[in-house]
């Protein structure tokens, strides 16, 4: 009964999840984990702690071996192909390496993410501008990635990511490239997009990073949470 109103009142629901790969390595042990709308997560924990493949497997990119990760009411691990690709719609992903394609402008960037989704061609004239603008950089919109610091990549990323209105924003290590400056200002964004009503799950190693948010903080240790703390502490 006690999971059964779990994953009816929670977005994101991990209901003892373990994940055992092919050569047996155990990257997550029996992780039990709600997140609701609107919260700010960050998952901390050091190297081959299990964080990216949470990720993954809240993307459907991995199953679980034991457990069930439930999206509002849905067993996701249950998923045919073309209702996975409708989940993966509904959570925006940025990750430490930016993944921009090249030979595109930032505008066309984000024109891609939305084309891939569906949309018309007065949609993307319309909200192309408005997410550039959300993220501080029209003027670089006929810019090509290589044209562009670390910063403004990611800030390129995660207009991407926003641009089809993702109930979800997962940010695997965002920062990991950037300078303090550049980390600050990324920062600042995910907040203000998760103010503006979306819930984002952030992986971090960077300790300034959740002392400036003062969010709810996840500690992975050996694929097992070991604290969960509703207002920030970092303690590795
Ligand atoms: P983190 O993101 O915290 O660094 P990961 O989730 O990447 O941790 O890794 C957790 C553990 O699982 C590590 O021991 C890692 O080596 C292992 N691992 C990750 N991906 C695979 C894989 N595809 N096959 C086998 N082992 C893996």
């Amino acid at each position: 009964m006690g999971n059964f109103f779990g994953f009816i009142l929670s977005m994101i629901y991990f209901d003892k999840v373990t994940k055992v790969y092919d050569d047996s390595t155990k990257a997550l042990c029996d992780v039990t984990l709600k997140i609701e709308p609107k919260e700010f997560v960050s998952i901390v924990g050091h190297s081959g702690a299990g964080k990216t493949t949470l990720i993954k497997m809240l993307l459907a990119e991995e199953k679980p071996t034991e457990g069930k990760i439930f999206f509002e009411s849905t067993n996701i691990n249950a998923l045919k192909k073309s209702e996975v690709n409708k989940l993966r719609r509904r959570i925006g992903t940025i990750f430490q390496d930016y993944r921009l394609l090249p030979n595109k402008t930032v505008y066309e960037n984000i024109a891609f993410a939305m084309e891939a989704a569906g949309r018309t061609d007065e949609e993307i004239v319309a909200d192309v501008p408005y997410v550039l603008e959300l993220v501080d950089l029209a003027d670089k919109e006929l810019n090509f990635p290589t044209e562009l610091s670390g910063g403004e990549r990611q800030r390129v990323a995660i207009a991407r990511a926003i641009v089809n209105q993702p109930d979800v924003i997962v940010a695997d290590e965002p920062t990991g490239n950037l300078d303090p400056i550049n980390t600050y200002e990324i920062v600042q964004i995910l907040k203000k997009i998760n103010d503006l009503g979306t819930t984002v799950i952030l992986t971090t190693h960077n300790k300034g990073v959740i002392d400036e948010l003062g969010k709810r903080v996840i500690t992975l240790e050996g694929g097992r949470i070991v604290r969960d703390d509703p207002t920030g502490r970092y303690v590795l």
